[in-house]
């Protein structure tokens, strides 16, 4: 019954703030803009229904007010039936985020509501490009400022030549595409043409590019939005070359590659894909929804966990899941926990748990084989929430070291019914496919075209672990690889190797 106003930072999930981290692992709901980078999106909790309420940048000129209206409306509505609504804004929710508004909405609808703030792309830009946006003897204040261009004192349009002659650091969001018109009005003001000034395009993001220019050549500048533009001699300041690294080439240009998850939660792997150039066919095969018995084991065992010497985890969804079945950390006091890789690990880390064990190899072998044999007289219990389909590895493997395992369904995957035939023919003709479960495995066996014919795969199939691609050579699919490490990136490194024209997989030992 509290609407949280989250701000996500610029990008880069590590410049969200606790707080924020926390309450997107515990919402029942998510509201979010258009511009929180997938990689923040995947904090998310599995169980939370994300709603995207970005405006279109191409709807009709005025539709943007109506658009704020009905955002406010569906905050109160979800402020009124959930516990924890969060609503996920850019950077700061105060700086140009129209926070100040949906705040109004809430306090006229006497909803509870608290603002976490975030850092703000305005710092956060010209920092990730090495720009210090005051220095002693050099800039003594800094204006943020909206790239409004019109009429000066129209609605919203900063007076552009009254900034020109305050001085110091200009930092301008939303203003690439009037950044001639800035420009022209900030030299008309008194700004001298050669006045450093730099463009930060997707800010502390792996695809971030900085150009650096003067006012005279800020219209030149061949950057995209979102972008943040700093104008003053500090930019002359920052001029350091890591910052500015060339963009990584396109190596994955003119290939395309099925991704079986979709929607904002794969957003990391389909972002960094597209980054090197591939095309992304989304193929959404299944879904995860609650254990058949509706948690009431997953319950069960969550409050007799102290009973146990162990609890072992292999997704990020058995963490949320289990998690959120305990009152808090402490009922963990004294019992170890194991993830199985470093995206279990930083989900049990985002729940306040920091794992006991994460195996060198992240898959549910590498888990089994770092696992200490269990010792007699102590307690030698050991709770393994995991999904319906888990294959038995970890269950067979711990207990031959002595454990006595109980396996607990935190959650089952359904497949979705069967996608399009124009879907089904780009994947075809796809030149990779990558599985990251058992179950994205079985269910893209079974797939079948309108005709009742097998999918035929695409002649590269990369497999997030060991147990993945097992199943994927056992299922009959062909030229099955596996991932140079259990994640996003993992994934990505195996596909670049694969397909760079020199690479000749000398590097994958
Ligand atoms: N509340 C947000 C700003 C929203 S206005 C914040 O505090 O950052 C949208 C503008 O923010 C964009 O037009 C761009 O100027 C800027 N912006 C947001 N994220 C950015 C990023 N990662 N890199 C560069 N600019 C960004």
């Amino acid at each position: 019954m509290t609407v949280y106003l989250v701000g996500a930072g610029p990008g880069d999930p590590g410049l969200l703030t606790r707080r924020g981290a926390s309450l997107l692992g515990r919402a029942d709901v998510v509201l979010h803009d258009r511009l929180v980078s997938p990689a923040v999106l995947d904090l998310v909790s599995p169980s939370a229904q994300l709603i995207d309420v970005g405006k279109d940048p191409d709807a009709p000129a005025g539709s943007g007010a109506i658009r704020q209206v009905e955002i406010g409306r569906l905050l109160v509505e979800h402020g009124r039936t959930s516990a924890i609504v969060v609503r996920l804004k850019g950077g700061d929710p105060f700086v140009f985020g129209r926070g100040g508004e949906e705040v109004e909405a809430l306090s006229e609808a006497g909803i509870p509501f608290e603002v976490v703030p975030g850092v703000t792309s305005a710092f956060a830009a010209p920092a990730a490009a090495g720009i210090p946006v005051t220095q002693r003897g050099v800039a003594s204040s800094v204006t943020v400022v909206t790239g409004r261009v019109g009429e000066p004192g129209g609605e919203g349009v900063p007076d552009w030549e009254a900034l020109a002659r305050a001085g110091g650091t200009l930092v301008i969001l939303m203003g690439m595409t009037t950044r001639a018109a800035i420009a022209d009005a900030l030299i008309r003001g008194g700004r001298a043409p050669e006045t450093p000034a730099a463009v930060i395009e997707r800010a502390t993001t792996g695809a971030q590019r900085v150009a650096r220019t003067t006012l005279a050549g800020l219209a030149a500048v061949d950057l995209g939005s979102p972008a943040v533009i700093v104008v003053g001699p500090v930019v002359a300041l920052g001029a350091s070359p890591s910052a500015d690294a060339a963009p990584r080439p396109d190596v994955l240009a003119g290939r395309s590659v099925v991704v079986t998850r979709s929607g904002p939660r794969a957003g990391g792997l389909v972002g960094a894909l597209e980054r090197l150039g591939a095309t992304v066919i989304e193929l959404p095969l299944a879904r995860q929804v609650d254990a058949a018995d509706g948690g009431a084991a997953l319950r069960a065992a969550a409050a007799t966990v102290r009973d146990n010497a162990w609890v072992v985890l292999t997704s990020r969804n058995a963490v949320d899941r289990f998690m959120a079945e305990l009152p808090d950390a402490r009922a963990l006091a004294g019992v170890l926990v194991a993830a199985v890789g470093p995206s279990t690990a930083d989900a049990l880390r985002m729940a306040g748990v920091e794992p006991d064990l994460v195996p060198g190899e992240h898959s549910a072998r590498g888990l089994v084989e770092h696992f200490p044999v269990a010792g007699t007289g102590e307690p030698r219990r050991v709770v393994f929430p995991c999904a319906d389909l888990a294959p038995d590895t970890i269950t067979d493997g711990l207990a031959q070291k002595g454990w006595d395992v109980a396996r607990v369904e935190a959650y089952r995957t359904v497949a979705l019914s069967a996608p399009e035939s124009a879907v089904l023919a780009r994947v075809v003709r796809a030149d990779a496919l990558v599985l990251t479960a058992t179950s994205s495995v079985l269910a893209f066996a079974a797939l079948v075209t309108p005709d009742g014919t097998a999918v035929s795969p695409p002649p590269h199939v990369v497999c997030i672990g060991p147990t993945t691609a097992a199943a994927a050579r056992a299922a009959g699919l062909p030229g099955v690889h596996e991932a140079w490490g259990a994640s996003a990136e993992g994934i990505v490194a195996e596909l670049v190797d694969h397909f760079s024209p020199d690479s000749g997989g000398a590097e994958a030992s």
